[in-house]
């Protein structure tokens, strides 16, 4: 049998495995779905239990109906949910609490107050991120806080992690206990330069260096599999955030090279090399992966509405009762009228930054209808995210060559083209959708040795279907022009 590579990608509601082949084809996968919990307006919480049972289980699965024998797995590489923060006893594993998920704003309070007290910039200079409850930091200082630790923390008998430092702990022989940098990268804890953790911010937050994990290159061996789980002590050899992972697994490895997933929301990752990059357009700064102890950087930007959109036109305003019904209904009308949805539900992110600002459909007329509003909202997807690409174009100045993109609203082929249209350059779409996945396997290969360089691993990657842009320039300004009079329409209407 072929040798294989095994993903482990712990997700916010599934944990998932996925065996692939060294040539990057999906051989088996399995999701396991785990439950939420909302103990309070605004929390989420995972139980830590749920989340180990359901990863073990989709691995045992996954590799159960691969039909590989343990002993043809080459290397795992774990990819996770980003910023969500475990605390658990060293000698005990118990878990203090349940895990506080990156959704959870429990702590908004907390960075308000750093804010007040004028250290944002600072934040900013050192982790590349703008301050929010979002990271792993506060979420920390707040356990540590509640449940009156920080003595204990301070005498090395408890340990942080995020999921992937939680999942190494407990999954891998002699428990080690160690982040990757990019998760690192997003705990408000790490400086980006120094590639480290970072003084001044722990003593900001009053949180004990004791109880951090030590952090490790992306790729590269960390560790055995506990033989218990599969039989054999399989190499675990790469750790990344999900999004990370994705960049990888979409070949973004030079300067200027962008992927941008359509989920729920939608992610936009741009490599920018050895350098990271500071936004003036309220992006993040962020790592693309560290491999052989070199870091690469990337700058980040998303969009809240994306996929969640087209969720509104069928839950809310019932106009389809399957998102895949969009692309027809959006075709059969030449274009929307003059009219703009902007889904700005939750106020809008980069570059506006503006959480007062509410949805807004605009320009229409007698003979707008449910097909002239469906489009809309598939462009404001586009738009957005054109925008997103607009800035990290003007931060970085770069020009990426094309847009990779993946994820659930990708199959939609007008969003793609409108994609192409609208930012003016070639939109690509490779032919395994599941590039976190296939991400976390090529990093995994590389830290076992199967690939010997990063070139080898983008070999791997393989494309599907590419939408060339066919709008042209005067059409694409005006367009451009027409959204961005919407956006500003929409902006500081809650405020009032
Ligand atoms: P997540 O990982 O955030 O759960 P997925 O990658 O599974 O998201 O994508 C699901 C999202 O994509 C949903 O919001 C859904 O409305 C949207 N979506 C799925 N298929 C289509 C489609 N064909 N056209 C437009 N949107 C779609």
């Amino acid at each position: 049998m072929a040798k294989v590579l095994v993903a482990l990608d712990q997700g916010t509601t599934s944990s998932r495995a996925v065996v692939f082949s060294t040539e990057g084809q999906v051989i088996s996968s399995w999701a396991e779905e785990f439950p939420q919990h909302y103990p309070k307006p605004g929390w989420v919480e995972h139980d830590p239990r749920d989340i180990l049972d359901s990863q073990v289980s989709a691995l045992k699965e996954a590799v159960r109906l691969s039909g590989v024998s343990p002993a043809d797995i080459e290397a795992i590489g774990i990819t996770n949910q980003r910023e969500t923060t475990f605390l658990w006893d060293r000698k005990t594993g118990e878990c203090v609490g349940n895990a506080i998920v990156w959704q959870c704003r429990r702590t908004s309070q907390i960075v308000d107050r750093l804010v007040k007290d004028g250290c944002g910039d600072m934040i900013r200079e050192k982790t590349g991120l703008v301050p929010d409850a979002y990271f792993s930091g506060t979420k920390l200082k707040w356990l540590l806080d509640y449940y009156n630790l920080h003595e204990k923390a301070e005498r090395g008998d408890l340990c942080f992690g995020t999921v992937d430092s939680f999942l190494c702990w407990n999954l891998l022989e002699g428990r080690p206990h160690v982040t990757d940098a990019t998760n690192a990268g997003r705990t408000m804890l790490f400086n980006l330069e120094k590639q480290d953790w970072d003084d001044d911010l722990l003593k900001l937050l009053e949180i004990s260096k004791a109880c951090l994990p030590r952090v490790i290159d992306t790729a590269g061996p960390i560790g055995l599999l506990d033989p218990a789980i599969l039989g054999r002590a399989i190499p675990v050899t790469a750790m990344a955030g999900d999004q990370h992972a994705s960049l990888f697994g979409q070949a973004c490895m030079k300067v200027g090279d962008v992927k941008n997933t359509y989920g729920t929301g939608c992610f936009m990752l741009m490599n920018t090399g050895d350098t990271p990059v500071r936004s003036r357009n309220g992006l993040l700064t962020t790592m693309a992966w560290r491999i052989g102890g070199k870091p690469t950087y990337a700058l980040e930007g998303s969009v809240f509405m994306g996929g969640a959109t087209i969720q509104w036109l069928r839950d809310e305003l019932k106009m389809i009762t399957h998102a895949a019904e969009t692309e027809a209904i959006a075709q059969s009308v030449n274009g929307t009228g003059g009219v703009y949805l902007v889904p700005a539900f939750t106020g809008l992110g980069a570059p506006w930054w503006d959480m007062y600002s509410r949805g807004t459909l605009v320009g229409m007329t007698r003979g707008t209808g449910r097909a002239h509003i469906v489009r809309a909202a598939l462009e404001a997807i586009a738009y957005q995210s054109a925008d997103l690409m607009e800035a990290m174009i003007r931060d970085s100045g770069s020009a990426p060559e094309h847009l990779q993109v993946d994820g659930g609203a990708s199959a939609n082929g007008f969003l793609m083209q409108f994609q192409a249209d609208i930012s003016g350059i070639p939109v690509v779409r490779p032919r395994v959708l599941e590039t976190t996945a296939l991400g976390a396997a090529l990093l995994a290969g590389l830290g076992a040795g199967v690939y010997g360089s990063l070139e080898e691993t983008a070999a791997v990657w393989k494309q599907d279907l590419e939408f060339a842009p066919r709008m042209d320039e005067a059409t694409r300004r005006l367009q451009l022009d027409g959204w961005h009079r919407a956006v500003e329409r929409s902006l500081k209407w809650a405020q009032a």
